[in-house]
């Protein structure tokens, strides 16, 4: 089955969706981004996602060309031409295209808004959470403003790559001595029963998984801190776990080459992960 995907308001086979060279998204990336889950052909946390992507439009003056409403609609007619049941829906609006140059183009240039889906039978049931992670720590290197979801992922690109040269799945982001969070997910450490986990600012994206996991650890009673942690903390974890929607909860075992804690799966990250998983299924539209 050829994927259909959106392009300025049209359903398009993929081959036919072309975007301008001029396109700022591809020139300066120009751009936003949200990735949405989907279980059981329903969306997780679709407003959470809606409201992320207003604030990274609004700090970049980037009008949103899409109603929530509409976008909505958009992102439910892709999971029904596409027949998705388990999977990810990733959307982009950028600045549009316009001759080159630095300055912004005027307003009222058209954004360009793309969104496609990719099929991930068994998405909840990913492997990975059984036997945990392995994440090495690099230089955060990436520009001051994290928070805003912008399509600039050249670096956590490359630290993905370090990862897999060191034989690990991931890569810990740290400046000056703290870490931030890993290449596309929020990072945690379980210290005598408590959740610790960097507070939110410019440093690192406001996860939307994030911020779910957080309320459910309070509402199950378990300790949380919102503040920065060293690297040397991380190392002296009792456990660690990473989240981003399309990962939930999953489990770190190992932080450069050294286990954390007992090197297995922790309590805390297992019971996260499995109400989190039940709470957004059921939460899910
Ligand atoms: N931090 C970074 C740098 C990310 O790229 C992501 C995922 N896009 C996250 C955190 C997790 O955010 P979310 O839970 O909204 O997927």
């Amino acid at each position: 089955m050829t994927r259909t995907v959106y392009l300025n308001g049209a359903y398009l086979p993929e081959d036919q969706a072309k975007v301008s060279i001029f396109d700022r998204g591809f020139l300066f990336a120009d751009g936003v981004y949200e990735v949405t889950s989907v279980l059981g052909g329903k969306l997780l946390d679709f407003e959470g996602h809606a409201v992320r992507l207003q604030r990274s439009l609004s700090e970049l003056e980037i009008t949103n060309p899409i109603s929530k409403d509409d976008l909505l609609e958009v992102h439910r007619e892709l999971v029904r031409l596409n027949e998705i049941d388990d999977g990810l829906i990733y959307l982009q609006i950028t600045r549009g295209a316009a001759d080159r140059d630095f300055a912004y183009p005027p307003a009222d240039t058209p954004c360009t808004i793309v969104l496609f889906t990719q099929a991930k039978p068994g998405l909840a049931e990913n492997p990975m959470a059984q036997t945990g992670l392995k994440v090495i720590s690099i230089e955060d290197q990436r520009w001051g403003r994290r928070d805003i979801k912008t399509v600039q992922l050249l670096y956590p690109s490359m630290g993905k790559m370090m990862a897999k040269a060191a034989g690990a799945h991931d890569a810990w982001m740290v400046e000056d001595g703290f870490v931030t969070e890993g290449t596309s997910n929020n990072a945690y450490i379980v210290k005598n029963g408590k959740i610790i986990t960097r507070h939110l600012g410019h440093e690192i994206l406001h996860g939307i998984t994030r911020a779910a996991v957080l309320r459910f650890a309070r509402e199950a009673q378990m300790e949380v801190e919102e503040r920065a942690f060293t690297l040397d903390e991380a190392k002296d974890a009792d456990e660690a776990f990473i989240t981003s929607a399309s990962m939930f909860v999953m489990p770190v075992v190992e932080l450069d080459g050294a286990p954390i804690g007992t090197g297995k799966v922790g309590q805390v990250a297992s019971r996260l992960r499995e109400i989190y998983v039940d709470e957004s299924r059921k939460a899910a539209i």
